[in-house]
C-alpha cells in the first residue's frame, strides 16, 4: 500500500503515520517529494490489519493499493493463459468454441432438433436452460430436472458437452450430475454462496458478468471460484445495463481485451443476451472474434417466433448455419480457427 500525506504536513504528523504503519505490522519506506511525503507500506495485507483505516487521519490525502485484489484469477499468476478442459475440448486455445442451443429447453423434439442442427453447423457445445431466471414469476420457469435429463440425452445423441444455468445452491449437485459446464447467470453473478457451491462441484464454471458489474467486481466474483478449489473458470460478457434501450443490454466488447489482460482465464461472449435482437447477433459475433474472444455462447431455436423465452434474440437454424460460415475467415484473420468436434 502507498500512503500519500497532505502537503505541508508537520514532521510530528508524518511520524504519527509512520508509527501507525509499524503498529499495524508493515515496514514503512519514506519518499520525500517537493510537495508530498509518500510512505510505502510493505507487508502482506492478507495476514495483517488493513491500512485503509489510515484514511481516518486528517494528514492523510490518500491510501492506495499496489497489489490487485484479484490474485488467483490474475494473469500474473499464469501469464501464458489457462485452458479450460471440457470433455475433449480445451477452451482458451487457438480454436474458438461455439456453444449454441436454445435459451430454454422446451421439450425433447425442440432440443434434439436444435442440438443436431447446431452440431452439423459446427457448434462444439450445446447450451440450454433448464432452470430459468425469469424477471416475472408468471413467465416460463424452465423444465427443471426434466430439462436436465433432456440435455443429458442430447449429449448422448450428439456427443456434445452441455452447458446449463445453475440457479440455486440447493441444485448444485443435481445440475453438476447432468451438465458439463455450470453457467452462473448475470442475476447471480455476485451470489457468493452460489459461486462457492458451483466451485465445489468441480465442474467447469462459466460466470456471466452482472448487469451492473465493474471489471474488478467481476474478477473478484471469479476469485471465489478459484479460491474454493476450482480453476476451471470462464468469464462471459453478456451485456450490461446502460441508458440505451434500443438494444436489450449494451454488449461491452472492450471487456475482451480488458479481461484478457487482467486474467489468465478464457473470455466468452454471449451476443444473444448482449444485443437482444437476432439481427444484431451476427455482427456481434464477428466483432467478438476479431477482438479476441475464446468462445461464443449463442441462442438458436428451430422457431424463434414461438420460443418460450427470449424469442427476439434467438437465431433460426438457417441463420446460425450461415453465421458459422462467416466466422471462419475472421478467426483465420486473427490467427485462430473455429473449433470442430
Ligand atoms: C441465458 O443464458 O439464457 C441467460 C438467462 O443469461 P443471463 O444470465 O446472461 O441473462
Ligand atoms: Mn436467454
Amino acid at each position: 500500500m502507498i500512503i500519500i500525506l497532505k502537503p505541508g504536513c508537520s514532521s510530528a504528523e508524518e511520524q504519527e503515520i509512520i508509527n501507525e504503519v509499524e503498529t499495524l505490522g508493515y515496514k514503512p519506506h519514506i519518499v520525500r517529494g517537493v510537495e508530498h511525503v509518500v510512505i510505502g507500506a510493505v507487508g502482506d495485507e492478507r495476514s495483517h490489519h488493513t491500512l485503509e483505516t489510515l484514511n481516518n487521519f486528517p494528514q492523510v490525502q490518500e491510501v492506495m493499493r499496489v497489489q490487485k485484489r484479484h490474485k488467483l484469477v490474475n494473469r500474473q499468476c499464469h501469464p501464458e493463459g489457462t485452458l479450460v478442459q471440457v470433455g475433449e475440448h480445451r477452451i482458451g486455445s487457438a480454436p474458438i468454441h461455439v456453444m449454441a442451443g436454445p435459451c430454454s429447453v422446451e421439450g425433447e423434439k425442440q432440443l434434439m432438433e436444435t442440438a443436431i442442427a447446431v452440431k452439423e453447423a459446427g457448434a462444439t457445445i450445446l447450451r440450454g436452460g433448464a432452470f430459468k431466471p425469469r424477471t416475472s414469476p408468471y413467465e416460463f420457469q424452465g423444465l427443471g430436472e426434466d430439462g436436465l435429463k433432456l440435455l443429458a440425452r442430447a449429449r448422448e445423441e450428439t456427443g456434445m458437452p452441455v452447458i446449463t444455468e445453475l440457479l440455486s445452491e440447493n441444485h448444485a449437485s443435481m445440475v453438476a450430475e447432468y451438465a458439463d459446464i455450470l453457467q452462473i447467470g448475470t442475476r447471480n453473478a455476485q451470489n457468493f454462496q452460489l459461486l462457492i457451491a458451483a466451485a465445489k462441484t468441480g465442474r467447469p464454471v462459466l460466470l456471466k458478468r452482472g448487469l451492473s458489474m465493474k471489471f474488478e467486481e467481476w474478477l473478484l466474483a471469479g476469485e471465489y471460484v478459484l479460491a474454493n478449489g476450482n480453476a476451471n473458470l470462464m468469464f462471459c460478457e453478456r451485456g450490461i445495463r446502460t441508458f440505451e434501450t434500443y438494444t436489450r443490454n449494451t454488449l461491452d466488447l472492450a471487456a475482451i481485451p480488458v479481461m484478457k489482460s487482467e486474467t489468465h482465464l478464457p473470455v466468452v461472449i454471449d451476443p444473444s443476451q448482449g444485443c437482444g435482437r437476432a439481427q444484431l447477433v451476427k455482427s456481434a459475433c464477428r466483432g467478438s472474434i476479431a477482438m479476441g474472444a475464446d468462445a461464443l455462447l449463442i441462442e438458436v431455436h428451430p422457431n424463434p417466433a414461438e420460443a418460450w423465452s427470449d424469442g427476439a434474440q434467438q437465431l433460426s437454424i438457417a441463420d446460425f448455419r450461415e453465421l458459422m460460415q462467416e466466422l471462419k475467415p475472421i478467426a483465420a484473420a486473427v490467427g485462430r480457427s473455429i473449433a470442430t468436434l
